[in-house]
């Protein structure tokens, strides 16, 4: 007879429930047959990946038989100079999502709180569950963080505070005035997450920059990525900028290689290929716009977003979403968000966002 397996395991990890990954585009092919598929799912970037970065790694592809320098010295270095803090106060992870996940594990266990919003991203509640930690729930306000409602929830065993800006699935954000006060609110001791996955994408004047926040902050930490507008999702690629104290304590859990030689090249390349980003930024722009004009005159209510995709009030979301693939357009239901009526749907080209918008028409 085989063990109980999942008795085995600890109680954290055998109660969770895994990350739900957008339906992959060449499944959807196998199961309807379909030639062209519309995969506006996981806020991928619809350019397509720079050729730069394509070059760099070809050319690095070479040395693959050899590890990758694991303290990632040339990657951290090209960061370092962009956003002019220095070297040691950053964190090269597998994806930004490894990064969240180091600072859970480097600083919290069954005794700690991890404090995050209602409807914030499903990698908080992951990793706090992962590593046996307490997650706290804090109310959103009309789809939003609530940081008044946020700082209030703070207590002695508050460890760590998660803060998606803008969220992911609901594309809200808060501004430099309130994020500056919840900060001066936040005990030194309690380290403060601001996961800044799409802020490449934003151009607002009150959209605040978290690295600039550092210097005043010691107990902030700032996470990036390039799977959003790099177009680097598929290499697994993200960084943290923190306090140097932090940035160490982080690289003691870090795997020594958690980032490929592929993925340090391209990205390294990439961050100096600013005509890509503008493009991505222009291209979002647009498809936001047409998508915004396509949900108003179906007369759908939508929440206003800043990231590079849309939450969508569509009613039943799980039969919309079903026929949506039927006519191979996939998007993301956001239920185990507990928001069963909308749909998160990816910002494309301007083709594809159509195709979605047309099939949506024909279904509703
Ligand atoms: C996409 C996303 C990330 C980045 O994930 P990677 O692991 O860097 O690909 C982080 N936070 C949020 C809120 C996101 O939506």
């Amino acid at each position: 007879m085989s063990c109980d397996f999942f008795s085995l395991a600890t109680s954290g990890v055998s109660a969770l429930s895994p990350y739900v990954p957008g339906k992959p585009e060449d499944e959807l092919k196998r199961e309807l047959g379909l030639a062209q598929i519309t995969k506006l799912a996981s806020n991928e970037n619809p350019l397509g990946p720079s050729k730069k970065a394509l070059n760099a790694i070809a050319h690095a592809s070479s040395a693959l038989c050899r590890y990758p320098d694991g303290s990632g010295f040339v990657l951290r270095s090209a960061l370092a100079k962009r956003l002019d803090v220095s070297a040691n106060q950053i964190t090269l992870g597998n994806g930004s999502n490894d990064v969240l996940e180091l600072i859970v594990r480097a600083f919290c266990d069954e005794r700690s709180e991890v404090l995050f919003s209602q409807y914030a991203f499903a990698v908080y509640p992951l990793v706090t569950q992962a590593v046996g930690a307490t997650s706290v729930v804090a109310p959103a306000v009309q789809w939003g963080h609530d940081l008044e409602a946020m700082s209030a929830l703070i207590s002695d065993k508050t460890k760590v505070v998660f803060i998606a800006n803008p969220n992911n699935p609901t594309g809200t954000y808060v501004n430099t005035d309130t994020v500056v006060r919840f900060l001066d609110s936040v005990p030194a001791n309690v380290l403060v997450v601001l996961d800044e996955a799409y802020c490449e994408y934003i151009d607002l004047a009150d959209f605040p920059d978290g690295v600039a926040l550092l210097a005043k902050y010691p107990n902030l930490i700032v996470t990036r990525t390039f799977s959003k507008a790099w177009g680097l999702a598929g290499l697994r690629v993200g960084y943290s900028v923190s306090h140097p104290d932090v940035a160490n304590i982080l690289n003691r859990v870090r795997q020594p290689f958690n980032v490929n030689a592929l993925a340090l090249a391209a990205a390294t390349i990439v961050l100096e290929d600013d005509d890509y980003l503008e493009a991505s930024v222009k291209t979002n722009n647009k498809g936001m716009r047409q998508i915004v004009d396509g949900f108003e005159s179906l007369g759908l209510e939508y929440i206003p977003s800043v990231g590079n995709f849309i939450c969508v009030k569509v009613g039943d979301a799980a039969g919309v979403y079903q026929k949506l693939l039927r006519s191979g357009v996939i998007v993301r239901p956001v239920a185990n968000y507990g928001m069963p009526e909308h749909l998160r749907v990816s910002i494309g080209l301007k083709e594809e966002n159509s195709r979605f918008l047309d099939a949506l028409k024909a279904i509703l």
